[in-house]
């Protein structure tokens, strides 16, 4: 019998992390669809498409967005590591604010979805992409934590307090958008990851998922 697991939270909560544990202890899928924003983003970017433009679903179609073994690619171009740069970070919010691009994209989760168990996670998986989602999980951590974490990640060149301003702003921006923004589905269930280890968010949702 295949399920869903939806994971959403804020940025640096933990969810990719959780995520990737999870599917290899349960042994089923994961898509992270927050790296689907980025590879759009940096489409937009590399190709000069700017926010103001008519962003519709013919040009977005003409975009193959594809993921295999948690790799990411663009156009047929591995592009895990540039979708990671600060650059697509500053920019993806507005992206995906753009609705278009989530009609496209949860199109797209939906469909890279069917047929299998699989464990998604973003910040609309409970609310819009699968509000049926069998399982559902919010995962949080203080602004404080989180900033370390992604500094501790070392794949940003910035201080602590420059990636601290920099998660609040795009949290802000992301629970604030019209169309899909960052919220707690009613029915899921939330983790404070602040003072937990990896492996305690993990074993709190399989026994969770054993009830
Ligand atoms: O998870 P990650 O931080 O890589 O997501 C990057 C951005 O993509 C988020 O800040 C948000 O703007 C967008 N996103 C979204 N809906 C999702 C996943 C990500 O709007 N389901």
């Amino acid at each position: 019998n295949n399920y869903i697991i939806a994971i959403d939270g804020p940025s640096g909560s933990g969810k990719s992390t959780i995520a990737n544990e999870l599917s290899k202890k349960l042994e089923i899928s994961y898509l992270n669809t927050g790296s689907m924003y980025r590879a759009l983003t940096l489409y937009f970017l590399e190709n000069n498409i700017k926010k103001d433009e008519n962003i519709n679903k013919s040009l977005l179609e003409k975009i193959n967005i594809d993921i295999k073994n948690n790799k990411v690619y663009l156009n047929n171009k591995n592009v895990s590591l540039e979708i990671r740069d600060s650059f697509v970070t500053e920019n993806v919010s507005w992206v995906s604010s753009i609705m278009a691009v989530r009609e496209y994209l949860v199109k797209l989760q939906r469909k890279i979805a069917s047929n299998k168990s699989i464990i998604l996670d973003g910040r609309d998986i409970g609310t819009v992409v699968f509000p049926n989602a069998k399982y559902k999980f919010y995962l949080d951590a203080s602004p404080e934590i989180r900033a370390r974490r992604r500094f501790e990640q070392k794949e940003i060149n910035k201080s602590i307090d420059e990636i601290k301003d920099d998660i609040i702003k795009r949290d802000y921006i992301d629970s604030h958008r019209e169309i899909s923004p960052l919220k707690k589905a009613d029915d899921a269930y939330v983790i404070d990851s602040s003072n937990l280890s990896i492996e305690e968010v993990v074993s709190k949702i399989i026994s969770y998922m054993d009830k």
